[in-house]
C-alpha cells in the first residue's frame, strides 16, 4: 500500500489556484469517491513515479496518445531536435507535408488534411465543413460517444430519436442543442427514425466507429455499413471521430481495420483525428474527400484557422510516433499482452465472485462491473460504479494507474512487458479478494 501525502498537499494548493485543482475534469477523482488525484512527477516507458516516489504501472496512457510508452527515445529525440530549431513559425513547413502524407497513406478516405490543435477542434470543424457542404444545420450523434467539448457535441439525448437534444453542460443554449439528435449506438432503427423525422436538415451523422468512450465497444455487424448507406441516401455526410481509434488497433484507422468487413462501404466523408498522431504533444487533424475539404478556407467559404496549428514540435512528435508504430509486430505484441492481462483479470474476478465483463479490442480494453454484455451506452451505465471505484482505489494503492472513471479504457503500450502484466495481475487478485469482503 502506498501513501500519497505529498499529492494531498499539492492538491490542497492546486485547489486554491486551478479550478477544481485539475486542468481537465476527467483527472479529478470525483467519479471514484473524491479526494486528491495522484500528482505524477516523472514517466518512463510503462511507468509513472508520483511526488511521494511511489511507482506505478500506467494503463491510462494519457487517455490514449501515449501508445509507445512515456518518453520514447525516438519521439523525445524528434521533439528535442524540433525545439532546437524553433517551436513555432507561423509559416508552412515541409514537416507538415510529411505527416499529412503519412496520414493519407494510412487512411485512404482522407484526400486532403488540415492540422489543428486538439480532437475537440478537429471534430468541431468537421461539423462546420459538413454544414457548409450540405447547407443543412443538424447533426445526428450517438449516445455515450464523446466528441470533445464544443457546444454541438456536448448535447445529451432527448427522450428518443424523434426528439431534439438537451444541453449536457451549462452555457450551451437550447437553440444549439436543438440542432442535435442523439440516438443509441448500434441501433440502426433509431438512426432511421431520426433521419425520417429530421433528415431534410441533417448535415452529418457523427460516430465513433469503434467506441472508446463508454468502454471499448465494437460496432455490431452491419451497423457501420447501414449507417453509411442510410446517411448517404439522405444526402448527409458521414463523419468518423477516430481521435481514439486511429493507429490504436493497427497502423491505420477503423476504416481499414481487419476486424471489420466491407471497408469500401464503411468509408466516411470526413474523419477527425487527434491523440496518437501527435506522439503526446497537442494535435488534432481532420480530413476527407477532396470536394468536401475544398469548402475550407482559403479555398472555400468555411473558415478555420490556428496560430499553433501544425507547429513543428507536435508534427515532429507525430511523425516519430507513427514511425515507431510502423515497426514489425508492434500491434501484435500489444495485443498479446492485452490477451494475457484480460484473461488473468477475468479469471481472478471469477475466482473471487466478482461480476466482470471485459470488452477487448486488440491492445485496448474496458472493465465493466456487471454480468451482462456491454454494446451500448445504456449497458455501460448499468454497471456497478461503486465496485469500479473500489477496484480503482485498491489498484492505485498497489501501484496500478487506471483512469478514474468506469467508462474509460485501459491501454497497452509498446513499453509494457510480461513482468508488468504479472505485477498487475497480482495487484488485481489482491484487489478482488479485498472487494469480495466489502
Ligand atoms: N473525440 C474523441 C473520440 C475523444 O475520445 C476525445 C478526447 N477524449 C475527443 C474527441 C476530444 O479530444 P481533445 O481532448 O484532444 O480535445
Amino acid at each position: 500500500m502506498n501513501t500519497r501525502t505529498n499529492s494531498e498537499l499539492l492538491y490542497t494548493e492546486a485547489l486554491e489556484h486551478i479550478v477544481g485543482g485539475v486542468n481537465s475534469p476527467s483527472r479529478s477523482f470525483k467519479a471514484v469517491g473524491g479526494g486528491a488525484p495522484v500528482f505524477m512527477k516523472k514517466a518512463q516507458g510503462a511507468h509513472f513515479w508520483d511526488v511521494d516516489d511511489n511507482k506505478y504501472i500506467d494503463y491510462l496512457a494519457a487517455y490514449g496518445p501515449i501508445v509507445t510508452g512515456h518518453a520514447h527515445p525516438h519521439i523525445t529525440k524528434a521533439i528535442t531536435e524540433a525545439a532546437a530549431n524553433g517551436v513555432l513559425y507561423g509559416t508552412p513547413t515541409e514537416l507538415e507535408i510529411k505527416l499529412a502524407k503519412m496520414l493519407k497513406e494510412a487512411i485512404p478516405s482522407m484526400d486532403k488534411v488540415r492540422f489543428v490543435n486538439s480532437g475537440t477542434e478537429a471534430v468541431m470543424t468537421t461539423i462546420r465543413v459538413a454544414r457548409a457542404y450540405t447547407k443543412r444545420n443538424k447533426i445526428v450523434k450517438f449516445a455515450g460517444c464523446y466528441h470533445g467539448h464544443s457546444d454541438l457535441v456536448l448535447v445529451a439525448a432527448g427522450s428518443g430519436p424523434s426528439t431534439l437534444g438537451i444541453p449536457d453542460s451549462a452555457g450551451i443554449p437550447t437553440s444549439i442543442a436543438h440542432e442535435v439528435i442523439t440516438v443509441p449506438y448500434n441501433d440502426l432503427g433509431g438512426l432511421k427514425e431520426a433521419l425520417e423525422r429530421w433528415g431534410d436538415d441533417v448535415a452529418a451523422v457523427m460516430v465513433e466507429p469503434i467506441v472508446g468512450n463508454f468502454g471499448m465497444v465494437m460496432p455490431e455487424p452491419g451497423f457501420l455499413e447501414g449507417l453509411c448507406a442510410m446517411t448517404r441516401a439522405n444526402g448527409s455526410l458521414v463523419i468518423y471521430d477516430e481521435v481514439i481509434t486511429a493507429f490504436r488497433f493497427h497502423y491505420g484507422s477503423t476504416q481499414t481495420y481487419a476486424g471489420l468487413d466491407n471497408h469500401a462501404e464503411i468509408e466516411p466523408d470526413l474523419t477527425a483525428l487527434g491523440k496518437i498522431i501527435g506522439g503526446g504533444l497537442p494535435i488534432g487533424a481532420y480530413g476527407g474527400r477532396k470536394h468536401v475539404m475544398e469548402q475550407v478556407a482559403p479555398l472555400g467559404p468555411a473558415y478555420q484557422a490556428g496560430t499553433m496549428a501544425g507547429n513543428p514540435a507536435s508534427i515532429s512528435a507525430g511523425i516519430a510516433c507513427l514511425e515507431v508504430l510502423q515497426g514489425a509486430g508492434v500491434y501484435e505484441e500489444m495485443e498479446r499482452l492485452a490477451i494475457d492481462l484480460t484473461a488473468g483479470l477475468q479469471a481472478s474476478a471469477d475466482r473471487n465472485g466478482i461480476d466482470l465483463t471485459i470488452n477487448r479490442i486488440r491492445g485496448a480494453f474496458s472493465t465493466h462491473f456487471c454480468n451482462h454484455p456491454v454494446t451500448n451506452y445504456d449497458h455501460a451505465q448499468d454497471t456497478d460504479g461503486e465496485r469500479f471505484a473500489s477496484f480503482f482505489r485498491h489498484m492505485l494503492n498497489r501501484g496500478i494507474n487506471l483512469a478514474p472513471s468506469k467508462y474509460e479504457a485501459w491501454f497497452l503500450t509498446t513499453a509494457h512487458t510480461d513482468e508488468d502484466i504479472a505485477v498487475t495481475l497480482e495487484a488485481a487478485e489482491a484487489s478482488f479478494k479485498a472487494m469480495a469482503q466489502e
